[in-house]
C-alpha cells in the first residue's frame, strides 16, 4: 500500500509535516491500516508547480489520447476492484457490498469521461456579418484542485479527477484525512493506465493547512469540493476572492414523501435503503419520512421491524449489513443527535444507542424517531448517521411544504402512482435532483448531481455538466470577407 504522497511521478513521504495522519478502521480501532505523514503547504507548492509544468503538454495530448488514459484506468480499476473495495471498507467503514457498488460507479464515472475525449465540443453559429465564421471552442482551465471527503473515498475522486484530466487539466488532489488509502489506488491506476508524471498530484494533509494552501494558491485556477457546509462556504468565499472558479457540493436533508395508496412493499425498502446504507452517511440519504396519517401506522411499523433486523457488523463481514460511524467524532454527533431529538419531545422507537458487542469500533444503532416536528433540530439539521426522523402531513401540499422547509435542497423522494400529484411534485419541490417511486440515494455517471439552496454552489457535477466545469469558453471569429471593414448585412 503507498503511504505517501504522489507529486510528480513519484511516490513519497514528506517530512515537513507536524503529525502523521493515522488510518484505523473505524470497525476496530485497535487495526491501524497506515500512517500517511502529512504534507504541508509547502508541498502543496511544489504540486501545483509540478502540475503546472505538466499542463504544457498534457492540454496539447489530443483529448481522444487523454480519454483513453481513463479508458485503461477503468480496466484496471475493474481488475483491482476486491483490492479496493477491501481497502475502502477498511478504512471507511462502509459495508462490502456497498463499496464494490462504489467501485463499480466510479468505473462508470471513468467510462463516462473516456467517451467524452471524443465529444468535447463547441459550437457552430451564424454571425451577423457575411462571410465571417462563428463558433466555439472548449479550452482547459490550467491547475485544478480537488478536496475530497470521506464518505465516498473513491467515487467522488474519480468523478471530479476523471473530467478535470480529460478536459486537458492538470490536477492537485486532496483527500480527506480519515480516507487517503483509497484515494492513493485511484493514482496507483491512473499511474498504471499511463497518466504522464505531474498530470495528477495527491497530497495527504490536514484541510487546514493542504486544503487551504490549495484554494489559496492563485495557480489553481478551479476548485471542486465536496464536503461541510462550514468548509465550503469559506472555501467558496476564499477562491472566489480571487476570481477562481468553485463548485462546492454540501449537505442534505432529504426526504420522502409517501401518500395513501402508495405500495408498501417499494416504500420499505426504500426508506430502508436511503436511511440506513452506508451508516446515513450520504448527502443523498433519506434522513425524513413525510407521511399521510393512514399510511403512516403500517409504514412505521415495517420501518421499524427492518431496522431492528438489520445486521449491524464489520464491513469486512459479509453478512453485515450496515457498518460503523466514520470515526469517534461522527459516532458522537450521532448520539448527540439522538440526545437532541429525544429532549424536544420526539419519540424513540429503536435504537438510539451503540449495539450490543460491538464496542470496538464506532458502531451505531439503525435509529427511527417517530413524532418529529418541522421545529425539531432532527427535522432541519443534516446528522450524516443512521438517524430516520417519521412527521405526519395531511397532504401532498403539506408534504410538499415540509420538504422544503429546511435550508438544504439535494433531493426528494414522492411515492404516488398519481399522475397529477407526480407532476405537481417534480415542479415545487425545491432539490436538484427529484425521485418518484424510489429512494432519495444514487446518481448515474451521464446524470447531473448536485444541489438547490444551502447543498451547491456552482454548477453539477458528473454527466456533460461536471465536465463543462473544467473547461472554457473560446469564440472564435474568422473573416474572411478579404475586406479591412467590418460591415452589417441587415
Ligand atoms: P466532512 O464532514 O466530509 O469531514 P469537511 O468539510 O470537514 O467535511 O472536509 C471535507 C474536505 O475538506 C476534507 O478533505 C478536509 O480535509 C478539507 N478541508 C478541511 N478544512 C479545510 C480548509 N480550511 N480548506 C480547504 N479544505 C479543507
Amino acid at each position: 500500500m503507498k503511504t505517501g504522497s504522489y507529486v510528480d511521478g513519484k511516490w513519497y513521504h514528506p517530512t515537513g509535516g507536524s503529525r502523521l495522519v493515522k488510518n484505523t478502521n473505524p470497525a476496530d480501532t485497535k487495526d491501524v491500516i497506515a500512517e500517511f505523514p502529512a504534507a504541508t503547504a509547502k508541498d502543496v507548492e511544489k504540486a501545483i508547480a509540478g502540475a503546472k509544468k505538466a499542463f504544457e503538454s498534457w492540454s496539447k495530448t489530443p483529448a481522444p489520447s487523454r480519454g483513453r488514459v481513463l479508458a485503461r484506468a477503468a480496466e484496471i480499476a475493474r481488475r483491482r476492484k476486491d483490492e479496493i473495495a477491501r481497502t475502502m471498507t477498511r478504512e471507511q467503514g462502509k459495508v462490502l457490498k456497498e463499496a464494490r457498488g462504489e467501485v463499480d460507479k466510479g468505473i462508470a464515472c471513468l467510462e463516462f469521461n473516456a467517451g467524452e475525449g471524443f465529444r468535447i465540443q463547441g459550437k457552430t453559429l451564424p454571425c451577423e456579418l457575411k462571410d465571417v465564421f462563428t463558433y466555439t471552442i472548449r479550452r482547459p482551465l490550467g491547475v485544478v484542485g480537488l478536496i475530497t471527503p470521506w464518505n465516498f473515498p473513491w467515487a467522488i475522486p474519480v468523478w471530479k479527477v476523471a473530467p478535470a484530466l480529460v478536459a486537458g487539466n492538470t490536477v492537485v488532489m486532496k483527500p480527506a484525512e480519515l480516507t487517503p488509502a483509497t484515494c492513493a489506488l485511484l493514482v496507483e491506476v491512473l499511474e498504471e493506465a499511463g497518466l504522464p508524471p505531474g498530470c495528477l498530484q495527491l497530497v495527504v494533509g490536514p484541510g487546514s493547512e493542504v486544503g487551504n494552501a490549495i484554494t489559496a494558491n492563485p495557480d489553481i485556477k478551479a476548485v471542486s469540493f465536496t464536503g461541510s457546509n462550514q468548509i465550503g462556504y469559506a472555501l467558496y468565499a476564499q477562491a472566489a476572492a480571487r476570481g477562481a472558479k468553485v463548485t462546492c457540493e454540501l449537505g442534505g436533508k432529504n426526504a420522502v414523501i409517501v401518500l395513501p395508496g402508495a405500495d408498501l412493499d417499494a416504500v420499505v425498502p426504500a426508506v430502508l435503503n436511503g436511511a440506513f446504507g452506508s451508516t446515513g452517511q450520504r448527502c443523498t440519504a433519506t434522513s425524513r419520512v413525510l407521511a399521510h396519517p393512514d399510511i403512516m401506522g403500517q409504514l412505521t411499523e415495517a420501518v421499524v421491524a427492518g431496522a431492528k433486523a438489520l445486521k449491524v457488523g464489520p464491513g469486512l463481514d459479509e453478512a453485515s449489513q450496515m457498518g460503523p460511524a466514520v470515526d469517534k467524532k461522527q459516532h458522537a454527533q450521532d448520539l448527540m443527535y439522538v440526545d437532541v431529538a429525544k429532549k424536544e419531545g420526539a419519540r424513540l422507537l429503536t435504537g438510539g444507542g451503540v449495539p450490543k458487542g460491538l464496542d470496538q469500533g464506532y458502531f451505531v444503532e439503525p435509529t427511527v424517531f417517530e413524532g418529529v416536528r418541522a421545529e425539531h433540530r432532527l427535522f432541519k439539521e443534516e446528522v450524516f448517521g443512521p438517524v430516520l426522523a417519521l412527521t405526519p402531513i395531511k397532504d401532498l401540499s403539506e408534504g410538499i411544504k415540509l420538504a422544503n422547509a429546511v435550508e438544504y435542497g439535494l433531493t426528494c423522494s414522492l411515492y404516488s402512482r398519481d399522475v397529477n400529484d407526480v407532476m405537481r411534485f417534480v415542479e415545487e419541490v425545491e432539490t436538484g435532483m427529484v425521485h418518484v417511486n424510489e429512494p432519495t440515494v444514487g446518481g448515474e455517471a451521464q446524470l447531473p448531481f448536485g444541489g438547490l439552496k444551502a447543498t451547491g454552489i456552482g454548477g453539477r457535477e458528473m454527466s456533460t455538466d461536471g465536465l463543462e466545469f473544467f473547461t472554457e469558453t473560446k469564440t472564435v471569429f474568422i473573416n474572411y470577407t478579404g475586406k479591412a471593414e467590418r460591415s452589417f448585412v441587415r
